[in-house]
């Protein structure tokens, strides 16, 4: 193995010391040494653009949030055990951003991890097991949320208890009413787990249904959900993991697309722009009958440094007001790939809101899922210099989720790749 190539090299002893489950980007891995704002260098200095990594929403390496980590670093860092100001200050502000009946704060350090006490408590607060997902829904990698993570793939033990409903796919579903389409689907579920002996405790969803091949769909569509979900008696887990933080530009959490009010919100990845620190938000009523029987600690969380850094955070997108950049750098974009859609038909549907766009790449003429050439095409984009990803049952739905600092000449960059890999594909097929 000394032999290799210093990449090869790195990724035979990966697979050795790490393990068969840890997967790469890319049939030739990348390998980074810096990231500023929305670029990424390799150790070469060859400069590649972000249109992947929603965790660093405000930039990589971004001045504020070091600047708060390495005062803190210097000051001290414990955890929730002793009184620190911190996590008061920070759970106060990160509460104004959501509608008075969510006044409750936990913290935790992943998504994961919060999915897994938003599941937890809602099976408390309504003495329930059943849980309804989306049938692509990615919650997490605990033994809970894992079973309740169909994505993961058929291998898979899925939670018994756990009731699956279709991807709201508005591109080939053909109804217009994707609202009343899925609350009819969660009936349906909800029926079954009776049938079954299952009590029904709640849903969980990602409002953008981002693992489902994004589909945020239109204003206000959530809404019949929720209220088939309370009828029965079920809480509403919203899993802002990907929407929240201002990603959706239109609102600030995206359930507040669909004027609807959550049970319990949990929130991660960008909360702190890349150091680890994820929440769950409740109603207070909801987390009486957990918290009377199960103390909560979590080495980690909620330190003074993870609090300063998310402060950082979420102080530095209210000053730049990212969320605003996001709308208008996700409209500018959307549109330009609408036009580019024209031009070629391997696009076939174009939808997102804010910066976070999906395109469905399809057989040309067909809303056929074409995998093979989606592959192909994130490839040339990377020999062109732009990450992107993949998402969606089929495998074939560009996942475009730049950091939220994303610029004009970003997004003209980003189509003008886009274009030029279409045409190189199109040339080598000749
Ligand atoms: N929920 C959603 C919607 C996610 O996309 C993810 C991560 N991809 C998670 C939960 C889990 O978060 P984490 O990886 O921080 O545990």
């Amino acid at each position: 193995i000394d032999k290799l190539p210093p990449k090869l090299k790195a990724m035979v002893k990966r697979r050795k010391i790490l393990g068969g489950s840890y997967r790469l980007f890319y049939k030739e891995p990348l390998d980074f040494e810096e990231g500023h704002g929305t670029k990424l260098y390799t150790p070469d200095g060859t400069e590649y653009l972000d249109a992947y990594n929603n965790i660093p929403s405000l930039g990589h390496s971004r001045r504020e949030i070091q600047e708060a980590v390495s005062k803190q670093l210097n000051k001290i860092n414990t955890h929730t055990r002793y009184l620190n100001q911190n996590i008061l200050n920070y759970a106060e502000d990160l509460l104004a951003t959501f509608p008075k009946e969510l006044n409750r704060v936990m913290f935790m350090l992943s998504g994961s991890e919060a999915n897994d006490l938003a599941v937890r408590v809602a099976k408390a607060a309504t003495g329930g097991e059943g849980i309804i997902v989306t049938a692509e829904a990615y919650h997490g990698n605990t033994a809970l949320v894992t079973g309740l993570s169909p994505a993961i793939g058929s291998d898979v033990p899925m939670d018994i208890s756990m009731r699956m409903i279709p991807t709201p796919d508005t591109y080939r579903l053909g109804t217009d009413d994707i609202g009343n389409w899925m609350a009819a689907q969660v009936e349906k579920q909800i029926a079954d787990m009776q049938r079954h002996g299952i009590k029904f405790a709640g849903i969980m969803l990602d409002s953008i249904f981002s693992s489902d091949g994004i589909f945020p769909g239109k204003k206000g569509l959530l809404k019949p959900v929720i209220d088939m979900v309370h009828k029965h008696g079920g809480v509403y887990i919203a899993d802002e993991v990907q929407p929240g933080f201002g990603r959706t530009g239109e609102t600030f959490w995206g359930f507040q697309r669909h004027g609807i009010v959550p049970d319990l919100v949990t929130m991660g990845k960008p909360m702190a722009n890349g150091i680890a620190c994820s929440a769950l938000v409740a109603k207070s009523d909801l987390l009486k009958e957990f918290s009377k029987n199960t103390p909560y600690f979590n080495t980690f969380a909620g330190s003074p440094v993870a609090m300063a850094a998310a402060q950082a955070t979420l102080d530095t997108m209210k000053k730049d007001n990212t969320q605003k950049n996001s709308l208008d750098r996700g409209k500018e974009l959307a549109s330009k790939l609408r036009d580019l859609a024209k031009k070629y038909p391997v696009l076939g549907d174009v939808r997102g809101v804010g910066l976070y766009i999906g395109v469905d790449i399809v057989k040309p003429g067909t809303k056929e899922a074409d995998y093979n050439y989606a592959v192909r095409l994130i490839e040339t984009m990377r020999e062109n210099h732009v990450l992107l990803s993949l998402c969606g049952p089929h495998g074939n739905v560009l996942k475009i989720r730049p950091p939220l600092v994303f610029s004009k000449e970003d997004v003209i960059r980003f189509v003008d790749m886009l274009e030029k890999s279409l045409d190189e594909m199109e040339n080598k097929k000749e």
